[in-house]
C-alpha cells in the first residue's frame, strides 16, 4: 500500500465501552473524506477488553500498538505518532469527545500552518457540555500559568485533538519527555521554540463527552502537571530540547 495521507493516533486506556464505536464512527468518516489513511490505537496497558476489542477489529487499516503497562496518555500518543506514516498526523480521545467531522477541520488548517491545535474556546467552537465548576477552573489557572511560566499564550492547550505536518511531528515527537497530562504544553512549546506556526482551529465538542468518565484525578493531576511546566522549563535550560 501507498504511504498514507493520515495517520489518526488514539490513546486508549480502559476504553472497552468506547473504542469499537469510535473505530466504526472513524474508519467510516475517513474512508468517505481520506480513504488512504491509517488509524493508530496505543493501548496503554488496559485492564479491561480494550485489548481485545482492537485486535478483532475486522478493518486492516487499523494498528494496534500495546505498552506494556499504564504510561499516560503524553507518552501514548508519542508512541503513534513516531510510529505513523501519514503525510499528516493527528491524535484524538478514544471516547469520541470531538467527532471524527474535526479531522477535516484541523486537516485544512494544516495546510497554512504545520500545527493545527482544535480549540474549544475561540470563536465558532461548538461546545455541547460545559466541563464540571473544578475542571474550569483548574483549566484558566493552568492557562494562565502557560502564559505566565511558558510565555505560551493558546485559549485552549489541553484540547484532545491535534494536527502536524509529518516531519514537523516527527521532530517535536522525538523530543518529548513528558508522558503525563502535561505533554499538550511541551508540545506547543517546542512547536513554537522551532518557530513552526501553530493554527487554532474552532472545534466540536460534543455533548457525550463524559466528565464523569474521565481518568484525569482532580487533585492529583492538577499538581503533577504544574511540575511538568517546570520541568519543561527545566529541560529547556538544560538544552534537552
Ligand atoms: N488515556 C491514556 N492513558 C492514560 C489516561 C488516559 O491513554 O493513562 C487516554 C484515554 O483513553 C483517552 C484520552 O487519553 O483516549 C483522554 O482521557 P480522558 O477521556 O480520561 O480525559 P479527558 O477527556 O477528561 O481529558
Ligand atoms: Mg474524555
Amino acid at each position: 500500500m501507498n504511504k498514507p495521507n493520515i495517520s489518526v493516533v488514539i490513546p486508549a486506556y480502559n476504553e472497552e465501552k468506547n473504542i469499537k464505536k469510535t473505530l466504526d464512527e472513524t474508519s467510516k468518516f475517513l474512508e468517505k473524506e481520506f480513504p488512504n489513511y491509517e488509524i493508530i490505537v496505543v493501548n496503554d496497558g488496559s485492564t479491561d477488553l480494550t485489548r481485545n476489542i482492537i485486535e478483532d477489529y475486522p478493518n486492516k487499516k487499523v494498528i494496534l500498538i500495546n505498552n506494556d503497562k499504564n504510561r499516560g496518555k503524553g507518552y501514548s500518543v508519542k508512541q503513534g505518532v513516531l510510529k505513523a506514516k501519514g503525510k499528516k498526523i493527528i491524535f484524538m480521545d478514544a471516547d469520541l469527545a470531538y467527532p471524527p467531522s474535526n479531522i477535516k477541520t484541523l486537516v485544512d488548517a494544516n495546510k497554512s500552518a504545520k500545527v493545527s491545535i482544535g480549540s474549544r474556546s475561540v470563536p465558532g467552537a461548538i461546545v455541547e457540555v460545559r466541563p464540571p465548576l473544578h475542571r474550569r477552573i483548574m483549566a484558566k489557572v493552568f492557562l494562565k500559568l502557560c502564559a505566565l511560566l511558558m510565555g505560551l499564550n493558546y485559549a485552549d492547550t489541553q484540547c484532545g485533538i491535534k494536527c502536524f505536518d509529518r516531519e514537523v511531528a516527527k521532530k517535536i515527537f522525538q523530543k518529548q519527555r513528558i508522558f503525563g497530562w502535561g505533554f499538550d504544553v511541551e508540545l506547543l512549546f517546542l512547536a513554537k521554540k522551532y518557530n513552526y506556526k501553530i493554527a487554532q482551529v474552532p472545534i466540536h465538542l460534543r455533548k457525550e463527552h463524559s466528565f464523569q468518565t474521565s481518568k484525569l484525578n482532580p487533585i492529583k493531576d492538577p499538581i503533577k502537571m504544574f511540575f511538568d511546566l517546570l520541568r519543561i522549563k527545566l529541560f529547556d535550560l538544560l538544552g534537552k530540547y
